[in-house]
């Protein structure tokens, strides 16, 4: 991670301080529970290894990764689309030094920004690795292998996730690389195979074809995005091919080896059959693991599951009472408003007061473009579950704010129940669907039918008539524009 800011340190406090609350990790969870901690009175600590806060998300996730998306797709639009709106540019080329540079001034931002939030919160931020001494004493070893210990009378963990791999594949960060190096690369690939086509494969795999790099999606199961709706994969799919992706779905990688600055990666079809490529890089996008490495959790008298999980109960409390662990290192989606949400929740138990987490209403977003975004249950979830449903969806095509603006792929899907019309799933594809979602979100936690939503007024020309409509289609197939 990058080494941008500078807290005071933590070795001129006192040895043994007392907390009411400390937290370790800095990511969404452990820096949105310090703050609700502060905002209920607690005397509170954020224990961070590295020099800048923010965890994954800030550092090397959520952000740097929409920097770079959003900078890409400036240059994509400006090469395919500008000539068309009647822009004429001359010489377009990539400063792909100064688009890595942008994006390191943005995660700067957004960490300095944490660090602004921890002062005014009055949040003591010790910098060094957390390790449990006892149930309530905790060890911080700073990188001069100084230490001090604190105690505290709750403990949250926020350890949050690193890169996964494939068995016997080793990520060399150099060549063979994770999402963390594939956000600061020195040059632009000229061949990149992808392995994974999930968020990470997707997001990337975007990033580089959009500024010329020759990218192949190596994906085991037979979709992109497979744990999303399959007919947000399929459209998906189709986008993909259209700017130059090279997809290779239903195939599994066995091997992955470097020659020199060639990597060359091997896997098996349905068939059993070996196919082979190479590239100057690979993106392993696999998956991610809960992070717990020298957290020293035996001491505190605590255990993982076999994925490496720290087991934690409905209100978030591990087995032991004082502990409670939040984010990508416990069960659910590894994602940044899940972590959040959990930080705030923890917060308010600790308060005594009542939280409730909505987890079937957390909505998921993929930010390619046109960006994926999803809550509630796939068509595929209602068919198993023998869930009676109608859908109805509306695509892009037909409306005549995607015309004007040149973004007709995608559609957006909407499954009610059969009988009650009530709202249960929302699926969609298109442009600007990442803020969009949020519409179905709040329908459905104030339980909206199909119907309610059709007779909502919707401002005209916008993205969001196309949920409106999808929702008429769904009420007795009564879309309008279709
Ligand atoms: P983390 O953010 O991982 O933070 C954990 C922190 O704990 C780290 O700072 C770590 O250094 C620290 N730590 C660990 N062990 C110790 C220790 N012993 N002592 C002290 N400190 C310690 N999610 C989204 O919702 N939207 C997105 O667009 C999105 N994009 C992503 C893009 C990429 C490339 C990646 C990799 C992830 C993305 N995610 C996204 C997922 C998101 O980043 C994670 O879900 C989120 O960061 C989890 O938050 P967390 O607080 O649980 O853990
Ligand atoms: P993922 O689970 O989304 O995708 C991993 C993919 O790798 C799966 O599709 C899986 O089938 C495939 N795979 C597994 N073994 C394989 C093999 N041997 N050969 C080929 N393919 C194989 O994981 P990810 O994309 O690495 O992302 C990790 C986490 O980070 C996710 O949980 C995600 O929620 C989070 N994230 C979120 C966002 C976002 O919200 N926009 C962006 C990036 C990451």
């Amino acid at each position: 991670m990058l080494s941008l800011s500078k807290h005071t340190s933590n070795f001129s406090l006192n040895k043994m301080t007392q907390y009411d609350v400390a937290i370790i990790g800095s990511g969404p969870g452990g820096y949105v529970a310090a703050i609700r901690c502060a905002q209920l009175g607690f005397k509170t600590a954020v224990i961070e290894k590295y020099n800048t806060l923010g965890g994954t998300c800030l550092n090397v996730g959520c952000i740097p990764s929409k920097a770079l998306l959003d900078s890409t797709e400036h240059y994509h639009n400006a090469k395919t689309t500008f000539q068309k709106h009647g822009i004429q540019l001359d010489n377009l080329k990539v400063d792909f030094t100064q688009m890595i540079k942008r994006k390191n001034e943005v995660v700067k931002q957004t960490c300095d920004g944490v660090s602004f939030l921890m002062k005014k919160n009055k949040i003591d931020v010790l910098t060094g690795v957390g390790s449990f001494v006892d149930a309530k004493t905790i060890s911080i070893q700073n990188d001069k292998g100084e230490k001090q210990e604190i105690q505290a009378k709750h403990i949250i963990i926020a350890t949050g996730s690193k890169p996964a791999s494939l068995p016997n594949i080793v990520i060399d960060k150099e060549r063979i690389i994770s999402s963390t190096e594939a956000l600061t690369l020195k040059e632009i690939p000229k061949e990149m195979i992808v392995i994974g086509g999930g968020v990470i494969g997707c997001e990337m795999a975007s990033v580089y074809a959009r500024i010329g790099t020759k990218v192949r999606i190596v994906e085991y199961l037979p979709n992109l995005i497979p744990t999303m709706d399959k007919d947000l994969s399929k459209e998906l799919e189709r986008v993909m091919r259209k700017l130059g992706v090279e997809m290779h779905l239903g195939f599994k990688v066995k091997e992955v080896m470097r020659v020199d600055n060639e990597v060359m990666v091997s896997a098996e079809d349905a068939e059993g059959k070996t196919h082979d490529w190479s590239a100057d890089y690979c993106l392993m996008a696999v998956g991610r693991k809960p992070f717990t490495e020298n957290l020293g959790l035996e001491k505190a008298g605590l255990k993982t599951d076999e994925k490496g999980r720290i087991t934690v109960n409905e209100n978030l409390q591990t087995s032991v009472e004082n502990i409670f662990a939040i984010g990508d290192v416990v069960r659910g989606a590894m994602l940044a408003h899940k972590a959040e949400e959990e930080g705030v929740f923890v917060a308010e138990f600790l308060a005594g007061q009542k939280p409730h987490i909505n987890y079937n209403l957390i909505p998921g977003v993929v930010y390619t473009w046109p960006e994926v975004a999803a809550v509630g249950n796939t068509e595929e979830e209602l068919i198993k579950n023998k869930i009676p449903f109608k859908k109805g969806s509306f695509p892009f095509r037909a409306s005549g704010r995607a015309r004007a603006s040149m973004d007709l792929d995608g559609f957006i899907k909407i499954l009610a129940h059969a009988e009650t019309d009530e709202i249960l799933g929302v699926h969609m594809i298109g442009p600007r669907m990442a803020d969009l979602i949020m519409e179905a979100v709040v329908a459905m936690e104030y339980r909206a039918s199909a119907e309610d939503i059709s007779r909502m007024s919707h401002p005209h020309p916008t993205f969001s008539e196309a949920f409106r409509e999808a929702c008429l289609a769904a009420t007795e197939n009564r879309a309008l524009h279709i």
